[in-house]
Protein backbone atom coordinates (compact mmCIF):
# COMPACT_ATOMS: atom_id res chain seq x y z
CA UNK A 1 0.00 0.00 0.00
CA UNK A 2 1.49 3.65 -0.94
CA UNK A 3 2.16 5.71 1.73
CA UNK A 4 0.10 8.41 2.64
CA UNK A 5 1.43 11.77 2.14
CA UNK A 6 3.68 12.94 5.00
CA UNK A 7 2.52 9.76 7.46
CA UNK A 8 5.72 8.27 8.33
CA UNK A 9 5.04 5.03 9.11
CA UNK A 10 1.01 5.43 9.64
CA UNK A 11 0.46 3.30 6.23
CA UNK A 12 1.89 0.68 7.41
CA UNK A 13 0.79 0.53 11.13
CA UNK A 14 -2.84 1.18 9.89
CA UNK A 15 -2.88 -1.48 7.14
CA UNK A 16 -1.46 -3.85 9.51
CA UNK A 17 -3.92 -2.81 12.23
CA UNK A 18 -7.50 -1.41 11.18
CA UNK A 19 -9.85 -3.84 8.90
CA UNK A 20 -9.55 -2.57 5.04
CA UNK A 21 -12.99 -1.58 4.48
CA UNK A 22 -12.25 2.11 3.44
CA UNK A 23 -9.37 1.09 1.04
CA UNK A 24 -5.69 2.81 1.74
CA UNK A 25 -6.35 6.19 3.17
CA UNK A 26 -5.05 9.20 1.41
CA UNK A 27 -3.76 11.08 4.07
CA UNK A 28 -3.09 11.03 7.77
CA UNK A 29 -4.53 14.17 9.32
CA UNK A 30 -3.55 15.35 12.39
CA UNK A 31 -4.68 18.98 13.16
CA UNK A 32 -8.28 21.22 12.25
CA UNK A 33 -9.53 24.84 12.03
CA UNK A 34 -12.29 26.13 10.42
CA UNK A 35 -12.10 24.78 7.02
CA UNK A 36 -9.11 23.85 6.89
CA UNK A 37 -7.05 20.13 7.64
CA UNK A 38 -3.03 20.00 7.97
CA UNK A 39 -1.73 16.24 7.57
CA UNK A 40 1.42 14.79 9.70
CA UNK A 41 3.72 16.31 7.70
CA UNK A 42 2.39 19.75 8.23
CA UNK A 43 0.75 20.37 5.19
CA UNK A 44 -2.67 22.78 4.81
CA UNK A 45 -5.65 21.67 2.64
CA UNK A 46 -8.86 23.40 2.34
CA UNK A 47 -11.69 20.86 3.57
CA UNK A 48 -14.17 20.82 0.81
CA UNK A 49 -15.59 17.44 2.02
CA UNK A 50 -15.95 18.12 5.92
CA UNK A 51 -15.98 14.61 6.96
CA UNK A 52 -18.77 14.46 4.33
CA UNK A 53 -21.33 16.68 4.94
CA UNK A 54 -20.54 16.61 8.95
CA UNK A 55 -18.33 19.14 10.37
CA UNK A 56 -20.74 21.65 9.87
CA UNK A 57 -18.80 24.25 12.14
CA UNK A 58 -15.45 23.46 10.81
CA UNK A 59 -12.72 21.92 12.49
CA UNK A 60 -12.32 22.60 16.31
CA UNK A 61 -15.41 25.13 16.73
CA UNK A 62 -14.49 26.81 19.67
CA UNK A 63 -18.63 27.07 20.68
CA UNK A 64 -18.81 23.01 19.78
CA UNK A 65 -15.35 22.11 21.90
CA UNK A 66 -16.80 24.10 24.81
CA UNK A 67 -20.32 22.40 24.97
CA UNK A 68 -18.32 19.16 24.88
CA UNK A 69 -15.79 20.21 27.51
CA UNK A 70 -18.43 21.70 29.97
CA UNK A 71 -21.22 18.89 29.39
CA UNK A 72 -18.20 16.41 29.61
CA UNK A 73 -17.01 17.86 32.83
CA UNK A 74 -21.03 18.14 34.04
CA UNK A 75 -22.51 14.68 33.44
CA UNK A 76 -21.01 12.55 30.78
CA UNK A 77 -23.12 9.66 30.65
CA UNK A 78 -26.30 8.40 31.92
CA UNK A 79 -28.24 5.69 30.74
CA UNK A 80 -31.65 6.12 28.79
CA UNK A 81 -33.04 5.16 32.60
CA UNK A 82 -33.14 8.50 32.84
CA UNK A 83 -33.46 11.79 30.91
CA UNK A 84 -30.80 14.64 31.28
CA UNK A 85 -31.70 18.26 30.19
CA UNK A 86 -29.46 18.54 26.74
CA UNK A 87 -31.50 15.70 25.48
CA UNK A 88 -35.11 16.92 26.02
CA UNK A 89 -33.61 20.27 25.08
CA UNK A 90 -32.62 19.10 21.72
CA UNK A 91 -35.60 16.89 20.95
CA UNK A 92 -37.86 20.51 21.11
CA UNK A 93 -35.01 22.03 19.44
CA UNK A 94 -35.80 19.74 16.54
CA UNK A 95 -39.41 19.97 16.42
CA UNK A 96 -39.48 23.61 16.76
CA UNK A 97 -36.81 23.84 13.73
CA UNK A 98 -39.14 21.23 11.85
CA UNK A 99 -41.97 23.62 12.43
CA UNK A 100 -44.35 21.15 10.99
CA UNK A 101 -46.08 21.03 15.12
CA UNK A 102 -46.05 17.50 17.72
CA UNK A 103 -43.84 14.91 16.85
CA UNK A 104 -41.89 12.40 18.91
CA UNK A 105 -37.46 12.06 18.72
CA UNK A 106 -35.40 9.05 19.36
CA UNK A 107 -31.31 9.71 19.85
CA UNK A 108 -29.01 7.48 17.97
CA UNK A 109 -25.46 7.58 17.37
CA UNK A 110 -25.22 7.61 13.76
CA UNK A 111 -27.02 7.74 10.03
CA UNK A 112 -27.21 4.15 9.72
CA UNK A 113 -28.79 3.69 13.27
CA UNK A 114 -31.42 6.37 12.40
CA UNK A 115 -32.70 4.70 9.79
CA UNK A 116 -32.81 1.17 11.99
CA UNK A 117 -35.10 2.92 14.03
CA UNK A 118 -37.57 4.01 11.37
CA UNK A 119 -37.57 1.40 9.03
CA UNK A 120 -38.36 -0.53 12.81
CA UNK A 121 -41.22 2.48 13.12
CA UNK A 122 -42.58 1.43 9.33
CA UNK A 123 -42.94 -2.04 10.34
CA UNK A 124 -45.13 -0.88 13.60
CA UNK A 125 -48.07 0.65 11.19
CA UNK A 126 -48.49 -3.08 11.02
CA UNK A 127 -47.44 -3.11 6.97
CA UNK A 128 -44.12 -4.45 6.21
CA UNK A 129 -43.53 -2.90 2.93
CA UNK A 130 -41.62 -0.06 1.82
CA UNK A 131 -41.32 1.69 -1.62
CA UNK A 132 -37.44 3.59 -1.76
CA UNK A 133 -35.53 5.40 -4.87
CA UNK A 134 -32.72 3.76 -7.22
CA UNK A 135 -29.45 5.30 -5.96
CA UNK A 136 -30.72 5.98 -2.74
CA UNK A 137 -28.41 5.73 -0.04
CA UNK A 138 -29.23 4.96 3.87
CA UNK A 139 -26.51 3.16 5.52
CA UNK A 140 -24.46 0.29 6.09
CA UNK A 141 -26.55 -1.60 8.76
CA UNK A 142 -28.73 -5.30 7.41
CA UNK A 143 -31.86 -3.14 7.84
CA UNK A 144 -30.37 0.37 6.77
CA UNK A 145 -28.86 -1.78 3.61
CA UNK A 146 -32.13 -3.51 2.61
CA UNK A 147 -33.49 -0.25 1.96
CA UNK A 148 -30.10 1.01 -0.16
CA UNK A 149 -29.89 0.30 -3.75
CA UNK A 150 -26.54 -0.05 -4.76
CA UNK A 151 -26.20 -3.81 -5.55
CA UNK A 152 -22.03 -3.72 -4.98
CA UNK A 153 -23.36 -3.18 -1.09
CA UNK A 154 -25.98 -5.41 -0.86
CA UNK A 155 -24.77 -8.27 -2.64
CA UNK A 156 -22.30 -9.91 -0.62
CA UNK A 157 -25.11 -10.31 2.27
CA UNK A 158 -28.39 -11.02 1.19
CA UNK A 159 -30.75 -12.11 2.15
CA UNK A 160 -31.65 -8.98 3.57
CA UNK A 161 -35.14 -7.67 5.24
CA UNK A 162 -37.16 -8.31 1.71
CA UNK A 163 -40.52 -6.18 1.04
CA UNK A 164 -38.58 -3.18 -0.42
CA UNK A 165 -39.26 -1.79 -3.85
CA UNK A 166 -36.93 0.32 -5.85
CA UNK A 167 -38.40 3.15 -8.37
CA UNK A 168 -36.63 5.18 -10.41
CA UNK A 169 -35.99 8.73 -8.37
CA UNK A 170 -37.38 11.54 -10.01
CA UNK A 171 -40.81 9.30 -11.77
CA UNK A 172 -43.60 9.95 -10.15
CA UNK A 173 -45.75 7.60 -12.00
CA UNK A 174 -43.15 5.06 -11.20
CA UNK A 175 -43.51 5.71 -7.48
CA UNK A 176 -47.36 6.22 -7.83
CA UNK A 177 -47.40 2.92 -9.54
CA UNK A 178 -45.38 1.07 -6.82
CA UNK A 179 -46.90 2.49 -3.83
CA UNK A 180 -50.31 0.16 -2.64
CA UNK A 181 -52.24 -0.56 0.54
CA UNK A 182 -49.46 -2.48 1.88
CA UNK A 183 -47.11 0.03 1.78
CA UNK A 184 -46.13 1.21 5.16
CA UNK A 185 -43.57 3.94 3.90
CA UNK A 186 -41.94 5.67 1.31
CA UNK A 187 -38.39 6.43 1.90
CA UNK A 188 -36.80 9.24 0.02
CA UNK A 189 -34.12 11.50 0.05
CA UNK A 190 -35.09 15.11 -0.53
CA UNK A 191 -31.51 15.68 -2.73
CA UNK A 192 -29.80 11.48 -3.23
CA UNK A 193 -26.27 12.75 -1.65
CA UNK A 194 -24.28 9.56 -2.43
CA UNK A 195 -25.77 9.22 -5.61
CA UNK A 196 -23.45 12.19 -6.76
CA UNK A 197 -25.47 15.41 -5.44
CA UNK A 198 -29.13 14.35 -7.46
CA UNK A 199 -31.94 16.92 -7.55
CA UNK A 200 -35.29 15.72 -8.34
CA UNK A 201 -37.50 17.50 -10.41
CA UNK A 202 -40.15 20.31 -8.74
CA UNK A 203 -42.91 19.09 -6.87
CA UNK A 204 -41.77 15.32 -6.93
CA UNK A 205 -41.98 15.78 -2.90
CA UNK A 206 -44.93 17.22 -2.83
CA UNK A 207 -46.33 14.26 -5.78
CA UNK A 208 -44.83 11.83 -2.71
CA UNK A 209 -46.42 13.10 0.05
CA UNK A 210 -49.92 12.68 -2.03
CA UNK A 211 -48.96 9.67 -3.30
CA UNK A 212 -48.40 7.87 0.32
CA UNK A 213 -51.36 9.95 1.89
CA UNK A 214 -53.60 7.92 -0.32
CA UNK A 215 -52.44 4.80 0.19
CA UNK A 216 -51.92 4.90 3.95
CA UNK A 217 -48.44 5.30 4.01
CA UNK A 218 -45.93 7.11 5.88
CA UNK A 219 -43.69 9.78 4.07
CA UNK A 220 -40.18 9.31 5.76
CA UNK A 221 -37.72 11.70 4.51
CA UNK A 222 -34.15 10.89 5.31
CA UNK A 223 -32.17 14.41 5.85
CA UNK A 224 -29.21 12.68 6.63
CA UNK A 225 -27.18 14.71 4.70
CA UNK A 226 -29.22 17.35 3.12
CA UNK A 227 -30.49 18.60 6.65
CA UNK A 228 -29.40 20.84 9.28
CA UNK A 229 -28.60 23.80 7.35
CA UNK A 230 -26.48 22.62 4.48
CA UNK A 231 -28.71 23.31 1.45
CA UNK A 232 -29.33 26.92 2.77
CA UNK A 233 -32.41 25.79 4.76
CA UNK A 234 -32.84 23.71 8.00
CA UNK A 235 -33.85 20.69 5.84
CA UNK A 236 -33.94 20.47 2.19
CA UNK A 237 -37.78 19.86 2.33
CA UNK A 238 -38.30 22.99 3.66
CA UNK A 239 -37.77 24.45 0.01
CA UNK A 240 -40.89 22.38 -1.21
CA UNK A 241 -43.17 22.86 1.85
CA UNK A 242 -43.82 19.24 2.05
CA UNK A 243 -44.50 17.84 5.77
CA UNK A 244 -42.89 14.58 6.05
CA UNK A 245 -44.40 11.59 8.37
CA UNK A 246 -40.69 10.58 9.66
CA UNK A 247 -36.82 12.29 8.74
CA UNK A 248 -34.31 10.80 10.03
CA UNK A 249 -30.87 13.20 10.55
CA UNK A 250 -27.41 12.14 11.56
CA UNK A 251 -23.82 13.53 9.51
CA UNK A 252 -23.75 17.26 10.36
CA UNK A 253 -26.11 17.73 13.62
CA UNK A 254 -23.72 17.87 16.18
CA UNK A 255 -21.03 18.96 13.89
CA UNK A 256 -18.71 16.03 14.15
CA UNK A 257 -19.64 14.28 17.76
CA UNK A 258 -21.76 10.99 17.08
CA UNK A 259 -25.69 11.57 16.83
CA UNK A 260 -28.22 10.75 14.74
CA UNK A 261 -32.07 11.27 15.32
CA UNK A 262 -35.40 9.57 14.09
CA UNK A 263 -38.25 12.12 14.28
CA UNK A 264 -41.21 11.13 13.94
CA UNK A 265 -44.34 13.75 13.27
CA UNK A 266 -47.93 13.57 14.64
CA UNK A 267 -49.88 9.84 15.42
CA UNK A 268 -46.39 8.66 14.09
CA UNK A 269 -44.48 9.95 16.48
CA UNK A 270 -46.56 7.39 19.12
CA UNK A 271 -45.50 3.95 16.99
CA UNK A 272 -42.76 3.13 19.01
CA UNK A 273 -44.17 1.82 22.40
CA UNK A 274 -41.95 0.61 25.68
CA UNK A 275 -40.03 -2.24 24.67
CA UNK A 276 -39.80 -1.57 20.59
CA UNK A 277 -36.40 -0.49 20.51
CA UNK A 278 -33.34 1.31 22.66
CA UNK A 279 -29.94 1.64 22.97
CA UNK A 280 -26.91 2.43 25.15
CA UNK A 281 -25.48 5.54 24.11
CA UNK A 282 -28.09 7.23 22.20
CA UNK A 283 -29.43 10.71 23.54
CA UNK A 284 -26.23 10.74 25.40
CA UNK A 285 -25.90 13.98 27.06
CA UNK A 286 -22.56 15.11 25.40
CA UNK A 287 -23.84 14.49 22.20
CA UNK A 288 -26.63 16.39 22.44
CA UNK A 289 -24.80 19.10 24.07
CA UNK A 290 -23.19 19.23 20.91
CA UNK A 291 -25.40 19.54 18.73
CA UNK A 292 -27.48 22.06 20.94
CA UNK A 293 -24.10 24.32 19.79
CA UNK A 294 -23.88 24.22 16.66
CA UNK A 295 -28.04 24.48 16.15
CA UNK A 296 -27.02 28.10 18.06
CA UNK A 297 -23.41 28.57 16.22
CA UNK A 298 -25.61 28.37 12.55
CA UNK A 299 -28.44 30.70 13.60
CA UNK A 300 -26.65 32.94 15.69
CA UNK A 301 -23.69 33.46 12.96
CA UNK A 302 -26.10 33.27 9.91
CA UNK A 303 -24.45 29.89 8.36
CA UNK A 304 -27.75 29.21 6.69
CA UNK A 305 -27.01 31.90 4.54
CA UNK A 306 -23.23 31.24 4.45
CA UNK A 307 -24.17 28.10 2.91
CA UNK A 308 -25.87 29.50 0.32
CA UNK A 309 -23.55 32.89 -0.72
CA UNK A 310 -20.36 30.22 -0.66
CA UNK A 311 -22.40 27.64 -2.62
CA UNK A 312 -23.09 29.99 -5.55
CA UNK A 313 -19.58 31.36 -5.51
CA UNK A 314 -18.27 27.94 -5.69
CA UNK A 315 -20.74 27.26 -8.40
CA UNK A 316 -19.58 29.81 -10.79
CA UNK A 317 -16.16 28.81 -10.02
CA UNK A 318 -16.92 25.42 -10.57
CA UNK A 319 -18.53 26.26 -13.95
CA UNK A 320 -15.79 27.81 -15.01
CA UNK A 321 -13.72 26.10 -16.86
CA UNK A 322 -15.04 23.86 -19.93
CA UNK A 323 -14.33 20.35 -18.40
CA UNK A 324 -17.14 20.78 -16.34
CA UNK A 325 -20.67 20.20 -17.92
CA UNK A 326 -22.98 20.67 -14.78
CA UNK A 327 -23.29 21.21 -11.54
CA UNK A 328 -25.93 20.11 -9.14
CA UNK A 329 -27.11 20.88 -5.57
CA UNK A 330 -28.04 23.98 -3.37
CA UNK A 331 -25.98 25.75 -0.39
CA UNK A 332 -22.75 23.77 0.30
CA UNK A 333 -23.98 20.37 -0.88
CA UNK A 334 -22.23 20.39 -4.70
CA UNK A 335 -22.41 18.08 -7.21
CA UNK A 336 -19.62 18.44 -9.92
CA UNK A 337 -20.19 16.57 -13.84
CA UNK A 338 -17.02 16.40 -15.81
CA UNK A 339 -16.72 15.92 -19.47
CA UNK A 340 -15.06 12.83 -19.21
CA UNK A 341 -14.05 9.65 -16.49
CA UNK A 342 -11.28 11.06 -14.59
CA UNK A 343 -12.87 11.57 -10.93
CA UNK A 344 -10.55 10.08 -9.47
CA UNK A 345 -7.55 11.73 -10.69
CA UNK A 346 -9.26 15.01 -9.84
CA UNK A 347 -9.62 14.28 -6.54
CA UNK A 348 -5.76 13.17 -6.67
CA UNK A 349 -4.85 16.81 -7.87
CA UNK A 350 -7.14 18.47 -6.08
CA UNK A 351 -4.62 16.79 -3.14
CA UNK A 352 -2.02 17.90 -4.54
CA UNK A 353 -2.99 20.92 -4.70
CA UNK A 354 -3.67 21.64 -0.92
CA UNK A 355 -7.73 20.99 -1.34
CA UNK A 356 -10.17 17.88 -0.06
CA UNK A 357 -12.86 16.92 -2.22
CA UNK A 358 -14.55 13.65 -2.94
CA UNK A 359 -15.85 11.30 -6.18
CA UNK A 360 -19.18 9.92 -6.81
CA UNK A 361 -18.98 8.35 -9.67
CA UNK A 362 -15.99 8.27 -12.52
CA UNK A 363 -17.14 11.27 -13.54
CA UNK A 364 -18.72 12.75 -10.82
CA UNK A 365 -17.43 14.79 -8.24
CA UNK A 366 -18.77 16.08 -4.42
CA UNK A 367 -18.64 18.84 -2.37
CA UNK A 368 -19.92 19.11 1.07
CA UNK A 369 -17.70 21.82 2.81
CA UNK A 370 -18.14 23.38 6.50
CA UNK A 371 -20.88 25.79 6.44
CA UNK A 372 -18.37 27.88 7.88
CA UNK A 373 -16.20 28.21 4.64
CA UNK A 374 -15.21 31.73 3.61
CA UNK A 375 -15.05 33.61 0.81
CA UNK A 376 -10.99 33.55 0.72
CA UNK A 377 -11.77 29.89 0.85
CA UNK A 378 -13.76 29.72 -2.20
CA UNK A 379 -11.40 32.12 -4.30
CA UNK A 380 -8.72 30.19 -3.59
CA UNK A 381 -10.57 26.88 -5.03
CA UNK A 382 -11.57 28.78 -7.64
CA UNK A 383 -8.17 30.11 -8.87
CA UNK A 384 -6.48 26.43 -8.18
CA UNK A 385 -9.34 24.60 -9.96
CA UNK A 386 -8.84 24.76 -13.59
CA UNK A 387 -4.92 24.04 -13.14
CA UNK A 388 -6.54 20.60 -11.37
CA UNK A 389 -8.66 19.70 -14.04
CA UNK A 390 -5.93 20.47 -16.77
CA UNK A 391 -3.58 18.09 -14.53
CA UNK A 392 -6.39 15.41 -13.88
CA UNK A 393 -6.73 15.03 -17.68
CA UNK A 394 -3.05 14.33 -18.03
CA UNK A 395 -3.48 11.71 -15.35
CA UNK A 396 -2.35 13.63 -12.38
C1 LIG B 1 -24.47 9.04 5.35
C2 LIG B 1 -25.89 8.70 5.15
C3 LIG B 1 -26.49 7.66 5.89
C4 LIG B 1 -25.71 6.79 6.84
O1 LIG B 1 -25.20 7.50 7.93
P1 LIG B 1 -23.99 6.89 8.79
O2 LIG B 1 -23.80 7.89 9.90
O3 LIG B 1 -22.81 6.78 7.88
O4 LIG B 1 -24.42 5.59 9.30
C5 LIG B 1 -27.84 7.44 5.69
N1 LIG B 1 -28.57 8.18 4.84
C6 LIG B 1 -28.02 9.19 4.12
C7 LIG B 1 -28.88 10.01 3.21
C8 LIG B 1 -26.66 9.48 4.23
O5 LIG B 1 -26.12 10.45 3.51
Amino acid sequence: MSEPTGAAGYGERYAAALMNTFGPPKLTLVRGEGAHVWDAAGTEYVDLLGGIAVNALGHAHPALVAAVSEQLGTLGHISNFFASEPQIELAETLLGLLGHGDGKVFFTNSGTEAVEAAFKLTRRTGRTHVVVAQGGFHGRTMGALALTSKEAYRAPFEPLPGHVTFVPYGDTEALSAAVTDRTAAVLLEPIQGEAGVVVPPDGYLAAARRVATDNGALLWLDEIQTGMGRTGHWFEHHRSGVVPDVVTLAKGLAGGFPIGACIALGEAGDLLQPGNHGTTFGGNPVACAAALAVIRTITADGLMDNAAKRGDELRDALLAPAQVTGTTGHGLLVGIQLDGEYAADTVTAAQHAGFIINMTGPSRLRLAPPLVLTEEDTRAFGAAWPDILARAQEGS
